[in-house]
């Protein structure tokens, strides 16, 4: 593998700048990567190696004119497969969509095409998004590059595999109860979720509308802090989205944090963490003492219900985004259909895996009209109570910390066959999804089989300034980031 490719996207972006590699080179050298493991990760749904080199040989261009680059231009990027990039299929991991060819460019892809940031693939999802594992995918399994018989996390487990293994340098994900962070806890990388509304969701092929966000993957804060600018912005398209003025959050990373408070999130630190979880947490309260902060333990009351809360809302939203796909509009038809209940019925049973249909009836069921009162309204109302749960909090501490999940990356297949289980991976990240809050997972140790772990660190709404520089000060003070999968 060519070394720079280990290297982050501040360091490439030098030996862009300095002439020591081109960008078509850098790229070329990442499509070498894949070809040499990609059997083994199994991160990408689909390449997009024309796109990339096109964006490389204008990066280049300008490199030759001695013309200012954009941030980020010429570092290889994979983009999750439920983001719109035009010519590239875009499947969202799922047979309905399986020969789905994107007519349009979702607003992440414009800007990062803008700043001229080749993207190398589409990287491989959960069905839809829903997941933990990655194992709903309806195409390959992703395998963590840490140790391959393992989950890389999920939704999102594709793009984390591909940058933690250097096949990418950045990567984008969705993030609708933690699929960023919780597969970069599970995957050793760094991985946000901002502000809901902070980056435009058109083009993302919807999940649960008020949940989903779409945000940055790297192998450190500052290249997470930097791709989270480029992407970041209001956008007309989505309604949703915040008219608010992007930061260059970079600097902010090295401001000081002594006599900040930092609350620790006491209804995540219990025994059902494993113990070096437990440890990874202590070490980050020890880290951030050395620091000059105040550690207050604070507590959420209303946090145990979110995984409740969240499989009702979720799962009405995503029956009524999901109704979209009926043969008639776009990808997958059953084949000869009798008339056109047969051809809608058919079409959805075969398209569709289980555990999208699953949510499909769970959701449809909350929302009937007997139930609507008994289950959405109710979790909405316990939506709010979390929410003002947070709010509560930040008149307290500066940001909240807990572990990113209460345990580190299991075999494949281990939690394949109980949902609940699955479900109840999701318990720390969850919240801040309801909330609409920013939240980041940082490299923050590893376990006794030297599976990484993560470092969840939460911080009020708008406030991705700040939480990129308690990230950034509790990534500089260890060195969990500089270690890289031995792959
Ligand atoms: N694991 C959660 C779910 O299956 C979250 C998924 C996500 O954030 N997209 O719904």
């Amino acid at each position: 593998m060519n070394e720079l490719l280990k290297k982050t996207a501040t360091e490439q972006s030098k030996a862009l700048k300095n002439k020591e590699i081109s960008a078509v080179e850098l790229t070329k050298a990442a499509f070498e990567r894949i070809n040499s493991i990609e059997d083994k990760i199994g991160a990408f749904n689909s390449l997009t190696e024309k796109t990339a080199l096109d964006t490389a040989k204008k990066v280049d261009e300008k490199i030759a004119a001695g013309e200012n680059l954009p941030l980020l231009a010429g570092i290889p990027l994979a983009l999750k497969d439920n983001m719109n990039l035009v010519g590239s299929k875009t499947t969202a991991s799922s047979k309905i969509l399986e020969n789905f060819v994107s007519p349009f460019n979702s607003t992440v892809a414009e800007k990062l095409l803008n700043n001229l940031v080749p993207i190398i693939g589409k990287a491989n999802l959960d069905e839809f998004a829903m997941g933990s594992s990655n194992e709903n995918s309806a195409f390959n399994k992703v395998h963590n590059p840490w140790d391959l018989n393992k989950v890389p996390g999920g939704s999102s487990g594709g793009s984390a595999a591909s940058v933690s293994s250097c096949e990418a340098t950045l990567a984008l994900g969705s993030d609708t109860g933690g699929s960023i962070r919780l597969p970069a806890s599970f995957c050793g990388i760094v991985g946000m979720k901002p502000t809901y509304g902070r980056v435009s969701r058109y083009g993302l092929i919807a999940f649960a509308s008020s949940l989903d966000q779409i945000g940055p993957f790297a192998r450190s804060v500052e290249d997470a802090a930097n791709l989270l600018e480029v992407i970041s912005g209001h956008d007309p398209k989505d309604s949703t989205s915040l008219n608010m003025p992007v930061e260059h959050y970079a600097d902010s990373l090295k401001n000081d944090i002594k006599g900040k408070k930092v609350g620790v999130i006491k209804e995540l630190i219990t025994d059902g963490n494993m113990p070096e979880v437990q440890k990874a947490v202590e070490n980050a309260i020890e880290t951030y003492k050395k620091l000059g902060c105040e550690i207050k333990e604070i507590s959420l009351k209303n946090l145990k219900y979110s995984i409740g809360i969240y499989y009702i809302l979720a799962t009405a939203e995503c029956s009524s985004n999901l109704a979209r796909f009926d043969g008639v509009k776009y990808g997958y038809r059953c084949a000869n259909p009798k008339d056109l209940m047969d051809m809608y019925t058919r079409t959805r049973a075969e398209g569709f895996g289980p555990e999208v249909k699953r949510r499909i009836m769970l959701g449809t069921y909350a929302l009937s009209a007997g139930y609507y009162d008994a289950y959405y309204k109710k979790a909405q109302q316990m939506r709010a109570l979390v929410t003002q749960d947070f709010l509560n909090a930040f008149k307290e501490v500066d940001v909240l910390i807990s572990p990113t999940c209460p345990n580190t990356a299991f075999e494949l297949g281990a939690k394949a066959s109980d949902p609940l289980a699955m479900y109840l991976t999701d318990i720390a990240t969850i919240g801040c999804n309801l909330a609409g809050i920013p939240g980041i997972s940082v490299p923050a140790g590893f376990d006794s089989t030297g599976m990484p772990i993560g470092l969840q660190i939460l911080a009020p709404q708008m406030q991705e300034a700040k939480l990129f520089n308690f990230a950034y000060q509790f990534e500089q003070a260890n060195d969990f980031y500089k270690q890289l999968a031995n792959i």
